[in-house]
């Protein structure tokens, strides 16, 4: 796979590239910056459910919810989980 431009926009990269950029953003966190993956999976169902979510982005706030869910310090907005 190409290198991701930096000043590239979402919408300028394909599917696969915009997943990458998810699992690439989620193994560079700190290991101890990380939820268990119970607690993760646990707040991505509640997300899954919410009419805020968006092609897995938070209309509420703008995060990506697959890392926001995988940080111990992440808080849902509107505070579901
Ligand atoms: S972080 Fe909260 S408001 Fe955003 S999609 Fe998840 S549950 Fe909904």
């Amino acid at each position: 796979m190409g290198k991701i431009c930096r000043r590239c926009l979402l919408q300028d990269i394909s599917r696969e590239q915009y997943e990458d950029l998810i699992v690439r953003g989620l193994k560079a966190l700190p290991e101890e910056d990380l939820t268990s993956g119970d607690e993760t999976a646990k707040r991505l169902e509640i997300c899954r459910k919410c009419e805020k979510l968006n092609e897995g982005t938070c209309l509420a706030c703008g995060c990506f919810v697959e890392i926001r869910a995988a940080l111990k310090k992440g808080v849902c907005p509107y505070k579901k989980w």
